[in-house]
């Protein structure tokens, strides 16, 4: 079967010596090889101010923080995405507010999202759902008018792209993850993006239980609130190892995904998402919406391609069931969309064996 997430890890010989070269260095916390991992990331994506943490929900809960999001507050999400990116909210104790999405690209809608601010409004929460950005000029214009932060998810959109900038450089806050499925694992971790200098050291107090890392512990007093959020030397040393291989692999997934747009297009029963202007997505998943989906997913997986729409509208969740709201995009879309394969470990020929199965029909 063709998965449809798979991990990538680089050649043995090359990571098992620089593992056992930091497992068996005496030391294995946060030190040189997370600043390392940190300076070659931030190169990557063009912004210096670049925090490494445990997590890509580490990285989201402090966001949130930054945010000012405390118990009672509201947040404006969407429940299109991983629970991660709500688990979070509710871990803060504010009230997550449902916006729809934009039914061409399954991203949440900012008008919508406007409709729905209030004098409780902390922050917005949208994800660049399966790799493409979200309506990041409409967004900026959002919050600069009503002065409520944008954090942006790209846990799914590693190396995509909006006005030729990658995201990561467009907002206060942009938090990717290296969890085992996504574009690039460390095994777990993630990254948090700031905008500037005063909220990074900031960020970087909350990450190591409030104490400053310049200061001995003799010497430093705690006066926020801080957490066990930090990354180690191990998953670092695997993150830098693979980032010398993540071109090609980044590579791979956006000439697949740029394959399906042409080859899929026009076909019955079947509607490709639209992409934002300016925008250039990383296809973590390669999304679209499918009539007869239980059927087109039937078909897929008898000829060995796993097609699934991978994850449940957060909304339904009980512990969500305080923010019930009407979504009628969401519903619309929950019918039918669904995700086939479009990583590295796609060749060219599944790809055409892919398009030559759909182009059949279900
Ligand atoms: C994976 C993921 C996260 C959280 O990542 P972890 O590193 O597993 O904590 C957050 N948001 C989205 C959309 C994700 O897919």
């Amino acid at each position: 079967m063709i998965p449809l997430v798979k991990s990538y890890l680089p050649p043995k010989k090359v990571l098992m010596k620089s593992l056992e070269d930091i497992l068996y260095s005496g030391y294995i916390a946060q030190g040189e090889a997370v600043d390392q991992f940190e300076n070659d990331f931030s190169k990557f994506i063009g912004n210096k101010y670049c925090l490494s943490v445990n997590s890509g929900s580490s990285a989201l809960h402090i966001a949130l923080i930054l945010c000012g999001v405390k118990e009672g507050d509201e947040v404006i999400s969407t429940p299109i995405t991983a629970e991660p990116t709500n688990t979070v909210i509710a871990q803060t104790g504010a009230k997550i507010v449902w916006g729809d999405i934009d039914i061409k690209t399954g991203n949440l809608c900012p008008k919508d999202v406007e409709s729905k601010i209030t004098k409780k409004t902390k922050a917005i929460m949208a994800v660049a759902y399966a790799g493409m950005p979200i309506d990041i000029k409409r967004f900026k214009e959002i919050e600069k008018k009503y002065k409520i932060p944008v954090i942006e998810d790209a846990a799914h959109a590693l190396g995509a792209s909006y006005k030729k900038q990658k995201l990561g450089n467009h907002f206060n806050f942009t938090i990717f993850s290296f969890q085992a499925i996504k574009h690039l694992t460390t095994i777990d971790g993630g990254m948090l993006f700031l905008a500037n200098k005063k909220q990074y050291e900031k960020a970087k107090l909350i990450r190591w239980f409030g104490l400053d890392k310049n200061k001995t512990r003799l010497k430093n007093n705690i006066t926020l609130q801080g957490y066990k959020y930090h990354m180690n030397n191990i998953n670092a040393t695997v993150g830098s190892v693979q980032l010398k291989y993540f071109d090609k692999i980044l590579s791979a997934y956006i000439d697949n995904g740029k394959y399906f747009d042409q080859a899929l297009k026009d076909i019955d029963g079947l509607k490709l998402m639209e992409y934002y202007k300016n925008s250039e997505p990383s296809y973590w998943l390669y999304t679209m919406k499918v009539k007869n989906r239980p059927r087109f997913i039937k078909m897929m997986e008898s000829n060995g391609v796993m097609a699934s729409p991978l994850h449940k509208r957060n909304d339904i969740h009980s512990i969500f069931k305080q923010s019930k709201t009407n979504l009628p995009n969401v519903d619309n879309f929950n019918k039918e969309w669904v995700h086939i394969p479009c990583g590295w470990w796609v060749s060219k020929k599944d790809r055409k064996l892919i398009t030559d199965l759909i182009k059949k029909g279900w």
